[in-house]
């Protein structure tokens, strides 16, 4: 569904994606693990070109990215949900009408379609209940389970989370957490960027090991998380698990 090839990414003159390389297969979970600094959230944002990468190639669903018109760049984007770890809801407009935004005004869905999908989702999340509730009467973790069915919400190919429970209270990391789950067990492709080394250990098929704007290791779970080859992988479990 994405290939990676040779990707590389400049600020100025400082290079911090270097030659990554890399595929994502349809109905993968794809966890990014690594330190602070290493190029996790522009890889992320390559993917989906909020970044231009300097050099290199990426492919989705068999078209390369880089050589995409505006207009097939913004198509491309509404395959493509993100999530961030702030949730960015509009806040002057209920859950619903964060939710239905987007399928109303991009897909021009009818409002009867586009609200019933919404429900749907938010249904699915867990929150039926407070779509006309404004976000600010909500949890962290309640908007950030709203930021999700919004992205949802236009049926994207693939899910991009950039550490979606890092602005979470404690208590609420395992809820949205759980609704990630659900996803993935629906057959929902993902790359989560992700601290959360119990959720990478029990959803991921494949953990990629960034530091340094390289992907230093990458394998199943029980080869990064049992038996890490590499020496940062290494020091960087042993610093957080
Ligand atoms: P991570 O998500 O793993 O913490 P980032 O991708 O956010 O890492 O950052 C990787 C490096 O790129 C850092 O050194 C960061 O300061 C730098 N960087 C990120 N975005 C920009 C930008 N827009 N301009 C300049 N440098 C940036
Ligand atoms: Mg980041």
């Amino acid at each position: 569904m994405i290939k990676i090839e040779n990707v590389t990414k400049k600020f100025g003159q400082t290079e911090v994606l270097k030659d990554l390389n890399g595929q994502v297969q349809k109905g993968q979970v794809i966890c990014v693990i690594g330190p602070s600094g290493g190029g996790k959230s522009t890889f992320l944002r390559c993917l989906n070109l909020l970044e231009q990468p300097t050099s290199g190639k990426i492919s989705f669903e068999g078209q390369e990215l880089t050589s995409l018109s505006e207009a097939q760049i913004n198509h491309l984007r509404e395959k493509m949900g993100m999530v961030f770890q702030s949730f960015n809801l509009f806040s002057n407009m209920t859950v619903l009408d964060n939710v239905q935004l987007a399928p109303l005004k991009v897909k021009k869905l009818a409002a009867a379609t586009a609200k019933k999908t919404a429900m749907q989702l938010l249904a699915q999340v867990g929150l039926a209940d407070k779509a006309e509730n404004y976000p600010s009467s909500l949890s962290g973790g309640q908007q950030q389970r709203v930021a999700i069915a919004r992205a949802l919400a236009m049926n994207p190919d693939v899910m991009l989370f950039d550490e979606p429970t890092s602005a979470l209270d404690p208590e609420m990391v395992g809820e949205v957490l759980t609704v990630m789950q659900d996803l993935a067990n629906q057959g929902m492709t993902m790359v989560v960027v992700t601290h959360e080394m119990g959720f990478a250990k029990s959803v991921a098929n494949q953990v990629w090991f960034m530091d340094g704007g390289v992907f230093a290791e990458k394998g199943t779970p029980t080869q990064i998380f049992e038996h890490p080859q590499n020496e940062r992988t290494k020091a960087f479990l042993a610093k957080i698990l």
